[in-house]
Order: structure tokens, then sequence, then C-alpha cells
């Protein structure tokens, strides 16, 4: 099979498994005992909290460990918002691009306390065409809801099309005016190097060079098996500046997130975070997937006709790893069992919502129109991704579209 889902999920690296499998075996006890062989286990927990924390530039006592990204960007949101008293309804400021994860939590937010909400007001950021948020609309949103502003929720980058934010920018407007930022950072982080603004590095060492400055974030989620690590741990860093309203209690994780911590899928993600660290030193290995990545767009908008780009060109407006291809005429259901049936994985929109026929909606809000957002496609590489992998798979996906149009299925 050739996968190129990757931002549905990757394969765990060697060492990542290594990690876990130590912990099955020999780190199997409860990391809170006082014996010393919880003590073991305690210690598999904080070396991973240390290395996600390096991966961040931040203060390992600013990480908390969730079971996936959901549940940091729930324990984010509803943590936040619960204690957030501004006078009037609280205003959540985000954008209809975001993961079905933050889209979710906002519009239960947005129920009043008696069906489990806070009565939260949610405004959408205007978003372009290449799905870039709109910053002089951020900025009227702030003008106009000032003193109501509970959270502004933007993604780092699309999980669709790959796009970028300007999360700088947006981090430098919240800072200004003491407004709180979560980032959802899951398909960021691992990929792209990552300072996030601390008065000073934790580590007195060498920093992974970043290509943008030291951006200011309250909290930012990050998933284990999106970049080579396991299901079953992401993380959420939340400056200890920031009141935050457990989800689940209990003594763990200083009382942010009760619960026994799954040690095996941690020290993964430890594992994950450092190996992505060494990877992310040197910039060879973003820009030789990228080519990979760019001739793979550039042969099938060539040899397919009508085929059309979703979200932006330029490679530092986007994920090194990620094409979103509208085939208008093809049914996108249609194309990814064809594809699968020869071998090739692929995705229409976010995995959570494969099944469904309805188009994704981050398109819709591109302005992409409902034709091309039903025939649209998501190739997503991998830093291990081949020459070879991407020679048969454009193969694949020409022929398949050929063959769906010559037999009528349309969309
Ligand atoms: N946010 C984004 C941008 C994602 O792409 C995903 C998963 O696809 C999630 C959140 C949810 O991640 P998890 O599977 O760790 O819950």
């Amino acid at each position: 099979m050739i996968h190129l889902d990757h931002n549905a999920t990757t394969q765990p690296c060697g060492e990542a498994i290594e990690a876990a499998e130590v912990c099955m075996r020999e780190h199997w006890h409860n990391p809170s005992s006082v014996h010393r062989a919880g003590q073991a286990a305690r210690q598999e927990v904080e070396r991973a909290r240390g290395s996600v924390a390096e991966l961040l530039g931040v203060k390992p006592r600013d990480i908390t460990f969730t079971s996936c990204a959901t549940e940091a960007i729930d324990l984010a949101h509803r943590g936040v918002m619960s204690l957030a008293a501004p006078a009037g309804r609280p205003v959540i400021l985000t954008t209809a691009i975001e993961h079905e994860a933050v889209r979710d939590i906002c519009e239960a937010l947005s129920k009043p306390p008696g069906e489990g909400g806070v009565g939260a007001e949610v405004e959408h950021i205007r978003v372009d065409q290449t799905g870039t948020i709109d910053l002089g609309h951020l900025d009227e949103l702030l003008n106009a809801h000032a003193d109501r502003i509970g959270m502004v929720s933007v993604q780092w980058a699309n999980n669709e099309t790959g796009t970028h934010q300007p999360v700088g920018a947006i981090g430098q407007r919240c800072k200004a005016r003491e407004v709180v930022f979560f980032c959802d950072a899951t398909q960021w982080i691992g990929k792209m190097p990552t300072q996030i603004d601390q008065p000073r590095s934790p580590f007195g060492g060498e920093r992974i060079a970043t290509d943008n400055d030291a951006v200011h974030i309250d909290l930012l989620c990050l998933s284990g098996h999106k970049f080579h690590g396991l299901k079953g741990a992401g993380a959420l860093f939340a400056s200890r500046t920031i009141r935050l309203r457990p989800q689940v209690l209990g003594a763990q994780e200083k009382g942010r997130r009760g619960g026994t911590e799954a040690v095996p899928a941690i020290a993964a993600l430890g594992a994950a975070c450092r190996r992505a660290g060494e990877w992310l030193r040197d910039g060879s290995g973003r820009d030789r997937v990228a080519d990979l990545r760019d001739r793979l767009e550039h042969t099938l908008l060539e040899r397919v006709e009508g085929a059309h780009r979703n979200g932006p060109g330029e490679r530092d407006a986007r994920l090194w790893n990620t094409s979103n291809i509208a085939f208008p005429g093809c049914e996108a259901e249609a194309l990814l069992l064809q594809f699968s049936e020869r071998g090739l994985a692929a995705s229409a929109g976010a995995a959570c919502s494969s099944g469904s026929l309805d188009p994704s909606p981050v398109l819709l809000a591109m302005g992409v129109d409902p034709v091309s957002a039903h025939g649209s496609i998501r190739f997503s590489l991998s830093r291990d991704t081949t020459d070879d992998e991407i020679d048969r798979a454009i193969e694949i996906v020409t022929s398949c579209v050929e063959r769906i149009r010559r037999a009528g299925v349309s969309a």
C-alpha cells in the first residue's frame, strides 16, 4: 500500500516502538506509586515531558499529557471558557476551517449552561480562498467585542489543505490585548520547527532553528500519532499563568488531568519528539518531501483535465507534505475506493468525516464550489515517502480519474 494519508495518522517510528516496549516490559508500574518500580515509570513520563517541552521550547511543567489532541482541545476550550467571566456573553473568536474537534467544542460551548455549554457567542474570523485568515477582520472582531472575549482559537496548519495561519501575528494581537490564545497545532508540531515565546529557553543548550520568530501562544495541543508516535498520547501546552478548569478530576498531571498516565504511549510520544527534533534541525528532509509533493501535484494538474489545487501554491504558505486537489466530475468516495483497490491510500478531507457524502465544510468555507469540493482528494506525504511511491501514485490517480469519468460516475 502506498500511504499518502499521513495527516490522518503516521507509522510509529522505531524509536517510539522501542520506548513503548521498554515501558510495557519493564516500566509497567504505576508512575504514582512511591516504590522504586513506580518511580522508574515516573522517570519515563518525566523524560517524555522534557522532550515534548524541548520540541516546543517551553518549560516541562507547562505540559499536560492527554490521550490525544481532541482531548487536549476539549480541556483547553472547556477549561478556559468555564472560568471566563467577562461582562455579558463570553465570545470565542475562531474560524470555520478548524478541525471538527474545535468546531464541535465551540458549538457545544455556545449552548446554555443547562445544556452543557456556557452560552458563548462564537464568531468566525473570515478566511480567503487559500484558507488563510483575514487579520483585518480579526482586528475588527477584537475591537467589536473588546471586554467580552473568552478566547481566540485558531489552528496553526490545516489538516485538509496544509495552509499555515499567521500565528505570530495572531499571538501578538492577543498578547497586546491580554486575550487567551489557543492554537490547534496538531498538524504542525513534529513537521515544522517551533519556538513558543518564553522569557528564556529552559534548556541552556542549542535550540532547534525555527523559520519563524518565537510566537506568543497561551495554550497549544499536539498528538503523538500525527508524527510517528503512538495513538493514545497527546499533550496540552498551557502556560501556568492560564486558569484552566480540569475536565477529568484526579491528582495526576498536577490536577490538570486525572487518570493514570498511559506510560508506553507517553514514552513513545517523547521518543517521537526527540526523533522529530533531530529531523527538523536540518531543513533538507522537509525540502526533499516538498519536492516530491510538488512533483505529484504539478504532474496531476498537468495530466488530468480540469484538476485544480485547493489552498495556496507557495511552499511557505502550507505544510511541506500536503496537497489537496479537486477532480471535478468525480465523486471523492468513488475515487478513494478505486485508489484503494489499486494500492493507494488517500483521503477526502478529515478522516473522521469519511463515510459521509457531505463535501468538506473546510473547503466550502474557503469558497470552493460544492462540485469541486465533492471531488477533492487530500494527499499527505511523510518524511519517509519515496520517489517510487510518488511515481506509482501518479499512475494510479490518473488512470482512476479517467476510468471514473468514462464510466460517468459524476458528483
Ligand atoms: N486537530 C487537527 C488539526 C487534526 O488534524 C486532528 C486529527 O486529524 C485533530 C485535531 C484530532 O487529533 P487526535 O486524533 O489526536 O484526537
